[in-house]
């Protein structure tokens, strides 16, 4: 399941292995039979043979009880799952919306079985090295749905002494009042991947300078030192991006390819827009790294997970919950296995006194 297989396809593996089982007790019939006679020992029976299955649909587990079966087998570890997430801690928070993977989660009304679409995204807070530190499904893209989630990073950041340098947001303004209630000191900067995206996405695809563009426009949060193929130094000031904001404009704001200008209306309206944040100082001093880039190729592998299928919350809150504590394993190089991490749990509380056994501090995640 967790490599982005069906259920119909596990149906289908058991009925096959139904199948198989079935042809070698068959198997083990006749050569028996040819064993007996070879000793002269006749069946006596006139219709004696094997039982066949004549409609050729062997027995398997359907769907529904597939899914109750992994569901109920993520609920056996969930207490791991959460436990391991909660001890993540972040200099830096990325975070993100996306929207196509969960399109499909909800439940068909009892009353008429018309599908109910129970929401519209999943909202996810990485750390600076990848690791989902808190996820949620959420409904729209309204700061108070997911306070919840950064009340909770507060609190465990604060548990741990450890000071949050910088949090990275695609709303970074329109956020800034409702994260600073929560983390006041903290920096709020705008996604650079965004803020590329952007521009870049008023470009046509199909100009020959298509590319030559983005990547200028990507070099203008660069600092001028700063010339290799990947960023190494943190982004500069305001005055140094919007001097390389204005030296793009001057190469290729008139630039124009078989009549037509490069960059269009639309992209002047997306520049306008990144210049408010560039003066804000939302695109300034990130470090190397810091970037929801982490999180698109998350989303890409998300959308692996979620079949095109309808599907039920539970299902959904448990395939996620693995998916997520299988990302944090492999950004930490350890092997991805939940019961594994039920070992050392085990013989931690094993090693300790009942006396001393501290109070484990467990987050909710996914939904709330
Ligand atoms: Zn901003």
């Amino acid at each position: 399941m967790d490599e982005g297989l069906a259920f119909e396809q596990i149906e289908r593996l058991l009925e096959l292995q139904y199948r198989d089982a079935f042809s070698i007790m068959e198997l083990k019939f006749w050569r028996d039979y040819r064993l007996r006679s070879s000793q002269g020992i006749q069946e006596n029976a006139d219709n004696f043979c094997f039982p066949s299955f004549s409609n050729h649909v062997f027995p398997h587990p359907s769907n529904d009880i597939l899914i109750d079966l992994y569901v109920a087998g993520f609920k056996l570890q969930e207490d791991c799952f959460a436990q391991a997430m909660s001890r993540l801690l972040a200099r830096w928070m990325s975070c993100d919306h996306t929207f196509k993977s969960v399109a499909n989660i909800g439940y068909k009304r009892p009353s008429d079985g018309k599908w109910i679409k129970l929401y519209n995204s999943v909202f996810c807070i990485l750390n600076e090295k990848g690791e989902v530190l808190q996820w949620q499904f959420t409904r729209s893209e309204n700061f108070n749905e997911v306070s919840a989630m950064f009340s909770d990073l507060r609190r465990r950041l604060q548990c741990q002494n450890t000071l949050l340098e910088g949090i990275i947001i695609d709303n970074c303004c329109k956020w800034k009042e409702g994260l600073t209630r929560f983390f006041p000191e903290t920096p709020i900067k705008l996604d650079l991947f965004h803020a590329v995206q952007r521009f870049v996405k008023t470009l046509s695809k199909r100009n020959p300078y298509h590319r030559a563009v983005s990547r200028d426009y990507g070099l203008i949060f660069r600092d001028p030192k700063d010339h290799g193929e990947r960023r190494t130094m943190p982004t500069p000031e305001p005055s140094v991006i919007l001097h390389n904001l204005d030296q793009f404009l001057s190469k290729w704001k008139d630039f124009t390819h078989e009549g037509k200008q490069i960059i269009t209306a639309k992209g002047e309206k997306a520049i306008k827009n990144i210049k408010n944040h560039i003066l804000k100082g939302c695109l300034s001093n990130i470090p190397v790294g810091c970037c929801t880039s982490v999180q698109e190729r998350l989303h890409r592998e998300m959308k692996k997970i979620l079949t095109s299928n309808r599907i039920g919350s539970e299902l959904a809150y448990s395939k996620f919950s693995r998916f997520f504590f299988k990302n944090n394993a492999k950004k930490s190089g350890k092997i991805w296995s939940p019961i594994m991490e039920e070992v050392s749990d085990a013989k931690s509380n094993a090693m300790q006194n009942s006396s001393e056994a501290k109070p484990k501090y467990v987050e909710t995640f996914g939904i709330r």
